[in-house]
């Protein structure tokens, strides 16, 4: 037997949640051979579902696959797949495998109905110092301890551009715990992205290793999303180019979370809005990345300071929660609840 006609035995994934996903290397089947899998795996394709995910264009970008190819691959993949139509009971079903991760304060918990949320994108954003960085930490630790609704708990990657995560801060979570430090920090990877091109490079190597151990990451934290964006376009002259790129990588974030089913949380920063003192808004700063981040993020979370170590999270934008308010700690342990 040649070496690219191996004979698959497993169909597809299945996690203990049920989760299913199609290898990319069922193609084989259908006439792709091993090599142009593997260029689609380069590039962070490495599912059945990842395929009908990309555009055809796309496709035809990915080095060595000619348009012919591109056209026989996304043929194969329609005979693995079904068309999309879900019935509304059969969707529900699949819902069911969603999870939730606790933030570390149930006050908080309670705004967000439950935690943060997998299969979506949660972005919180605020000033500095109102524990964005604080609270990516404390969900590197909670992520992975079992949780509500039979959550069995995980691994995670943690993308950094602002040079901000401590381990140090994983030892001091765990403690609170009482969960081993190198277990911990064993189950979290870590990359520091240097260019807005780099955090996108990292993101097939995300959906490389989702792939590789399926069903075992539940997370994806990337802080901050638009730091790097910020740095690397600038001026009014660069910014269609800059939201551009930005969506691109919304949109593999999104792709990636319903794929795999897993929870992407995105820090962001704010800045002074210059249209606010002709409208007298009250809160004259917002979050940057415009309308293309804003209709990325399945849940938004305005985060600012209270008294001490007191923060108050607010919904800005959430498909089923109501625009309600909850205060947290920052303590030693990450992220707590108030004390009264
Ligand atoms: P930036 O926009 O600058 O990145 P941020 O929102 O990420 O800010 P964090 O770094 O998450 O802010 O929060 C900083 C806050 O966390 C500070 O007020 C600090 O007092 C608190 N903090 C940091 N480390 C600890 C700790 N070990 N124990 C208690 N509080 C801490
Ligand atoms: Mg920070």
């Amino acid at each position: 037997m040649k070496e690219d006609q191996v004979v698959l035995e497993e169909p597809g994934f299945q996690d203990e949640e049920g989760f299913l996903f199609q290898d990319i290397d069922l193609l084989q089947k259908h006439g792709i051979n091993v090599a142009d899998i593997k260029k689609l795996k380069s590039v962070g394709i490495c599912t059945i579902k990842g395929i009908q995910m990309t555009t055809r264009r796309a496709l035809c970008n990915v080095k060595g696959l000619s348009e012919a190819k591109v056209d026989k691959i996304k043929e194969a993949a329609n005979k693995l797949i079904e068309p999309g139509f879900l019935t509304a009971f059969e969707y529900s079903e699949k819902r069911k495998m969603v999870f939730h991760i606790t933030t570390g304060s149930q006050e908080f918990d309670k705004l967000l109905g439950g935690g943060i949320e997998s299969m979506a994108i949660t972005e919180a954003f605020g000033e500095f110092r109102t524990g964005k960085t604080q609270l990516s930490h404390t969900l590197c630790v909670t992520a992975q301890l079992p949780g509500a609704g039979g959550y069995s708990g995980g691994k995670i990657i943690f993308i950094d551009t602002e040079n901000t995560f401590r381990p140090d801060r994983l030892r001091d979570i765990a403690d609170r715990f009482n969960v081993d430090h190198d277990a911990v920090l064993d189950n979290v990877l870590y990359a520091r992205a240097y260019t807005s091109e780099h955090q996108m490079e990292l993101l097939d190597y995300v959906a490389a290793k989702f792939h590789e151990e399926a069903g075992i990451f539940k997370l994806l934290i990337i802080d901050s999303i638009m730091a790097l964006f910020r740095v690397d376009f600038s001026g009014r002259g660069e910014l269609a180019e800059r939201q551009q790129k930005l969506a691109q990588m919304l949109s593999r974030l999104q792709k990636i979370s319903e794929e795999y089913n897993v929870a992407v949380f995105v820090t962001n920063q704010m800045t002074a809005d210059p249209g606010a003192t002709m409208t007298f808004q009250a809160d004259p700063k917002k979050p940057i990345g415009g309308h293309i981040l804003a209709h990325a993020s399945t849940t938004r979370i305005s985060l600012r300071k209270g008294r001490g170590e007191l923060r108050i999270a607010k919904i800005y934008d959430s498909p089923e929660m109501p625009e309600n308010e909850a205060t947290f700690a920052i303590t030693a342990g990450g992220i707590g609840d108030a004390k009264e």
